[in-house]
């Protein structure tokens, strides 16, 4: 009868929760023909039983007992003891959880072994040496994981061995192995400490030791960070050892059955000849490419080539397995679906749906959205990468390479010979956009992965790394250490990995875009939330709509106030007399329109919707003036406020849409303008803007006009704002700030350990916080379309391009708005929430 321990071939049926993962994967490689070597499994429950009673459940050991006999059937080796000339039965006890959850209890190999079985070991192999070797390694590793001792203690014993034989990397003796295990077990008795010399004993300490570890600190902490239920428990594998350690036909290694980094189809991996699997970690020999077996080994790689294709076809998911070749035989150890970059993700997704493994729902389930944006992107080449001369933070993703340029000027000089640059600052602020624009990597000393540079640069795709501790930024020129940067140097950068390089560095040219299109090509008809994006530019505009936008949902005019010779005109309409005021109008005028029809242009028969200026005034201050200087401008004088109070502006706004809209009817185009109103807290605020509004509607022709819900308040008043507007766009990132009372600009100095602290799990600048800001928007959605039904209804911020957030808008909203490069994205996760 079976209540906590199954063989292997026994536990046929039973769950990953049951069996652990490492557990199920023996179970079901077993099943599928392939050679594993005989086991069994003590399930999760009886670690919950041990941990809840704080001793083992009644009736484990003897279960654990028969199973070993059962394990001694099955090999014709007898438990400990060598027997009639053979090698005595040693196991492996091994913890695996129903997650993989690093952090637990170590393995132990080569269990059950005493000083009696040393001597029978010995006389089977006819090889003291490496029974000698198998013991010091077995009391090293228990006297570790179960009696608690430090590593340390055992590596000085061992260093000071190979010491006094003076040559360091030869091996030992046998005679030398056999005083170092005595050693150990004088260093274990000088502590109070027992290494039992029965085999059932350590069995028995080993078990125990493996439920004990599900609450190791480091267990612990890895469970709350990814979210692991508490009361899961660990299941314990206890296998028949098997030995790669036996000479130069027999040997351990890894293998992937695609590769993990490029998603190609074949046998990828390691392996390390006349080795124990804790050799490859411990990284003391260097493994070779599974390749190299082709040539001294043939049979094998074959044997492994038919394994790859075996294990494919039972899990239907690219899998990284574990395996040791004992004289000559293959045995496997473990499998699971292994890891992989975006790239392979998508071509093994698609690759197995063609070949008819998985279906194409499920491809289109395999990949995560949030990581296609890096599948765009060059990268550097690592094969020809030199070291680099400094590293950063990986802020937005890609590589670059360009010239070293420091202020805006600089960079419009280059721009405008066709020179590719790269921005290093100190730090960016606001006035650096169009040096940020036109550059190709943005390199800064300061900052974090929320500071200015990140987001404007992740929102313009343009690769950055920020944070580069040890550069040292001046005026015209930067310097790392001794080593002088300046203007017209070529650096390279990546975004993604955060190194920078002197030098040109070449890049590999993202790969991918063409499986991937593929790819959303299946996903698409699954999709019902439409996909529009933020864009303020024709440019943007075209780069969104070949990523697959469905309109802008965001177009934010203030970008196009920013730009360098309109800034005095800006200027002269904020703070200049009434002369100055309306001469301004007329020039801004005229710009705006003309950017609105690039845009609509762009955009052509899709909505763009169009948001009137929202920026901090302080942001276009002219250096040096105090006196319009807010103590908080981002709670200050701007949005809807200023729009209110400075109509002429609004007017100006709303009338070069207008106007670029007619003009392009003219022409026989198919322009869809929408107007939007920032920071609204209050619906008379959107009363007295529709009225002047609807002035100019009466005047040209009327169009959408909807508000922003970005402030708290104006989500919980959304029933008395909906009536007066065709659509809510949500501004996440607005609503963020000011639900958190934190200002993303300022998070730097504590968010980072915040997360570290686990006071929170996530960053809500990049995922959604669902508990509190995902509250807000979904009352205001339902209140919204109960007293205005048919209120259409859009995300917009970061977070539209972030795929869990895509999930919750995809639950209740009519489209999300992402930059461009995350459209992609936005589209994958909004197909997959409808799957
Ligand atoms: P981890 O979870 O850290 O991968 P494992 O339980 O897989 O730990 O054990 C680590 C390594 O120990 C395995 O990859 C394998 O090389 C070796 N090992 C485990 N069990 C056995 C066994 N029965 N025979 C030989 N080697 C084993
Ligand atoms: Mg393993
Ligand atoms: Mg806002």
């Amino acid at each position: 009868m079976n209540r906590y321990v199954y063989l292997l071939e026994e536990a046929q049926g039973l769950d990953r929760d049951t069996l652990g993962g490492k557990g199920f994967g023996l179970v079901e490689m077993r099943r599928a023909g392939l050679p594993v070597p005989p086991a069994f499994v003590v399930t999760t429950g009886a670690c919950r039983a041990y941990l809840k009673e704080g001793r083992p459940p009644e009736g484990l050991w003897e279960e654990v007992e028969a199973k070993v006999r059962a394990l001694e059937g099955l090999t014709g080796k007898a438990f400990g003891r060598g027997a009639d000339g053979a090698p005595p039965l040693l196991v492996s006890v091994r913890s695996g959880a129903p997650v993989s959850m690093p952090g637990m209890m170590d393995t132990i190999l080569n269990l059950g072994l005493t000083l009696e079985g040393v001597e029978a070991l010995a006389r089977a192999t006819q090889n003291p040496r490496f029974a000698w070797d198998t013991f010091r390694r077995l009391v090293q590793m228990y006297g570790e994981v179960v009696l608690g001792v430090e590593a340390q203690a055992f590596e000085e014993v061992l260093e000071a061995a190979k010491a006094r034989r003076g040559v360091p990397d030869a091996g030992l003796t046998a005679e030398e192995l056999e005083e170092v295990a005595f050693r150990y077990l004088g260093l274990l008795g000088e502590r109070g400490l027992d290494f039992p010399m029965d085999p059932w004993a350590q069995l028995r300490g080993a078990v125990e030791a493996v439920f004990r570890s599900w609450n190791n600190p480091r267990a612990r902490v890895y469970r709350r960070i990814y979210g692991i239920p508490e009361d899961l428990g660990t299941a314990v594998v206890v296998q028949a050892m098997v030995f790669g350690n036996l000479g130069e036909d027999s040997g351990t290694g890894v293998g992937f059955t695609r590769n993990p980094a490029t998603g190609e189809k074949g046998l990828y991996g390691e392996y390390l000849r006349n080795a124990q699997g804790e050799d490859v970690v411990a990284g003391v020999r260097t493994p070779e490419p599974l390749d190299r077996l082709k040539d001294f080994a043939p049979g094998l790689y074959r044997e492994l080539e038919a394994t790859a294709e075996l294990l494919e076809r039972h899990f239907r998911d690219m899998q990284d397995f574990e395996f040791t070749v004992e004289r000559g035989r293959l045995y496997l150890l473990q499998t699971r679906s292994g890891k992989r970059t975006a790239q392979a993700a998508v071509r093994i997704a698609v690759e197995m749906a063609e070949e008819g493994l998985i279906t194409r729902e499920e491809a289109v389930l395999r990949v995560d959205p949030n990581a296609l944006p890096a599948l765009l992107k060059p990268a550097v080449d690592p094969a020809s990468a030199p070291l680099p001369l400094l590293r950063g933070l990986p802020a937005s993703p890609g590589a670059a390479v360009g010239r070293a340029v420091f202020s805006n000027e600089a960079a419009e000089r280059y721009a405008s010979e066709g020179l590719p640059v790269i921005l290093v600052r100190p730090e960016t602020t606001p006035e650096d956009i169009t040096g940020m624009y036109l550059s190709q990597g943005i390199l800064t000393a300061r900052g974090g992965l929320t500071s200015h540079a990140a987001v404007v640069a992740r929102g313009l795709g343009v690769p950055a790394v920020v944070g580069a501790e040890g550069l040292k930024v001046e005026e015209d020129r930067a310097w790392v250490g001794e080593k002088e940067i300046r203007e017209g140097d070529l650096l390279t950068l990546d975004g993604s990995t955060g190194a920078v390089y002197l030098g040109e560095v070449p890049l590999l040219e993202g790969r991918g875009a063409e499986l991937l299109e593929r790819l959303l090509s299946w996903a698409e008809p699954y999709r019902t939330l439409g996909v529009r994006a933020n864009a303020d530019t024709p440019e943007d505009a075209r780069r969104a709509r070949a990523f697959g936008a469905e309109g802008i949902g965001l177009c934010r005019t203030e970008h196009m106030f920013f730009q360098e010779e309109r800034l005095p005109w800006v200027r002269k309409l904020l703070f200049g007399s009434p002369e100055e005021e309306d001469e301004a109008l007329e020039h801004l005028f005229r710009y705006q329109k003309e950017d609105f029809k690039g845009i609509l242009r762009a955009m052509d028969g899709l909505p763009v919707t169009v948001r009137l200026l929202d920026a901090p005034l302080h942001e276009f201050l002219p250096p040096g003036s105090e006196a319009e200087r807010e103590a908080n401008p981002m709670l200050g004088f701007r949005g809807i406020r200023f729009l209110l109070l400075r109509p002429k502006v609004f007017q100006m706004q709303l009338r070069a849409l207008l106007e670029a809209a007619q003009e392009l009817k003219r022409e026989g185009l198919d322009p869809r303008p929408e107007v939007m109103l920032p920071l609204v807290s209050e619906p008379k605020e959107v009363e007295r803007a529709k009225d002047m509004a609807q002035a100019l509607f009466a005047e040209y022709f009327p169009i959408p006009f909807g508000t922003m819900i970005e402030t708290p308040r104006a989500a919980l008043l959304a029933e008395k704002i909906a009536p007066l507007v065709d659509f809510f766009s949500f501004g996440t990132n607005d609503l963020t700030q000011m639900t958190f009372g934190v200002s993303r600009d300022d998070a730097g100095r504590f968010l980072p350990r915040y997360l570290e602290e686990r006071i929170l799990f996530a960053d809500p600048t990049e995922t959604l916080d669902l508990e509190g800001v995902g509250r807000l928007v979904r009352l205001a959605a339902e209140e919204g379309r109960k007293s205005r039904p048919g209120l259409k209804l859009g995300l917009c911020g970061e977070h539209g391009g972030e795929a869990k957030s895509v999930l919750f808008a995809a639950e209740f909203l009519d489209y999300t708005s992402a930059s461009p490069y995350r459209v992609l994205t936005a589209r994958l996760a909004a197909a997959q929430a409808g799957l």
